[in-house]
């Protein structure tokens, strides 16, 4: 069987990773039709548009897309193309393994959590009040109206909303998960003591759904606190399961746990569409330089690998990976901090990953 699958190279170093994991899953045994895209900067300069229709058309129609970091420019600019796909296509789960592999220079080994995100509300729902404009001069009288609270003329504002259904869609997929990989417990990260609308929402209605599954372990931290537990003991953490904004800062926390963002694989997942990218960014600074770890990239495959059932061909083509790690030899300076002059690059490790498959 061959897989029709979008591919999104995306800018800064997404395309040097993403040819890297292209590179190893071709030779993994199962067959891929790549249908190249363009979203970012290019499209913009191209088409008008950082995201256009005919992209959204591609991942609608294969249901499964292979993407690249993409930049988002601060402040000004377009509005995130990452956000923007997770909303329009409905990728409302952020599915982010965070596992050491033997040999990974870091100061914790046997660490496995996996970090489920909610991907689509929360402050990252992209509904912002510009300072000085007459929207937000109305949203401020109507908090002085309604709430007796005083919001300074000279702010800006981001909305903050968290339902009860994408909450309780998230927890379930957290929990649905866990039973399906075996896993004993899900933690739910929340700031409920002060946000008891928003947050206080999440946690109620994690609480309830817990109830759902008696078989799996339900706790919750608020989240400064999980921060510093996680730093100090990460072994007592397996499934997190969190809204958007603490979901992306642990994911980040927890990718830095285990050898940095080079090892951190990811998955943006609805009902019938999934993205595979890595946590990381498009490292700028790096683009063009063949030098940044694709490992990120390729565990991204790996899911994918899973996602489309080929069981033996992710197996192995994660074991060849953990082959190269536990080796140490032909990996990037994030993998060699006390000998980076003897680190390889991008396309080098994905010579050495695709000798351990031949
Ligand atoms: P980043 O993840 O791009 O990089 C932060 C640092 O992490 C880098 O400077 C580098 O030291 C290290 N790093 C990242 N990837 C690495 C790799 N594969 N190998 C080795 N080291 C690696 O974060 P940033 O600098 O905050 O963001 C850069 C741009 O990427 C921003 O425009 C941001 O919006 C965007 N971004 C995109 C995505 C996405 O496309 N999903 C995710 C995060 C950030």
């Amino acid at each position: 069987m061959r897989y029709d699958i979008t591919l999104i190279p995306g800018d800064g170093i997404g395309p040097e990773v993403t040819e890297a994991a292209r590179r190893v899953l071709e030779v993994t045994g199962v067959e891929f039709n790549w249908e190249l895209v363009e979203v970012g900067s290019d499209a913009m300069e191209k088409y008008g548009t950082p995201l256009p229709d005919s992209v959204l058309e591609s991942i609608k129609k294969n249901r499964i897309a292979l993407k690249g970091p993409v930049t988002t420019p601060v402040g000004s600019g377009f509005r995130s193309v990452n956000v923007a796909l997770r909303k329009e296509l409905g990728l409302y789960a952020c599915l982010r393994p965070c596992k050491t592999y033997p040999g990974t220079p870091s100061r914790y080994q046997d660490v496995d959590i996996v970090v489920v995100r909610e991907n689509i509300e929360d402050l990252y729902s992209g509904i912002e009040f510009e300072k000085d404009t007459p929207e937000i001069f109305r949203l401020i009288k109507l908090v002085s109206e309604t709430k007796n609270e005083t919001i300074r003329t000279d702010s800006g504002i981001s909305i903050k909303a968290i339902s009860e259904m994408r909450s309780r869609r998230i927890v379930r997929f957290a929990f649905d998960y866990a039973r399906k990989y075996n896993r004993k417990k899900v933690t739910a990260v929340h700031k409920a003591n002060i946000m008891k609308y928003s947050d206080g929402l999440f946690l109620s209605v994690a609480r309830e759904a817990a109830g759902e599954y008696p078989d799996i372990e339900f706790e919750d931290r608020i989240v400064d606190n999980m921060c510093m537990q996680l730093v100090q003991k990460p072994h007592q953490f397996d499934v997190i399961v969190a809204p958007n904004l603490y979901g992306d800062i642990l994911s980040d926390l927890c990718a830095g746990l285990v050898g940095g963002l080079g090892l951190a694989p990811g998955a943006n997942l609805s009902d019938d569409i999934a993205v595979f990218e890595a946590t990381h960014g498009s490292a700028p600074k790096y683009t063009g330089m063949n030098k940044v770890n694709p490992l990120a990239m390729m565990l991204s495959g790996v899911l994918m690998l899973r996602h489309l059932n080929e069981i033996q061909a992710a197996d192995r083509l994660e074991n060849a990976i953990a082959d190269v790690i536990a080796e140490g030899k032909n990996v990037t300076y994030d993998l060699k901090p006390d000998n980076p002059e003897t680190a390889v690059g991008t396309s080098h490790v994905a010579d050495a990953v695709i000798s351990k498959l031949d």
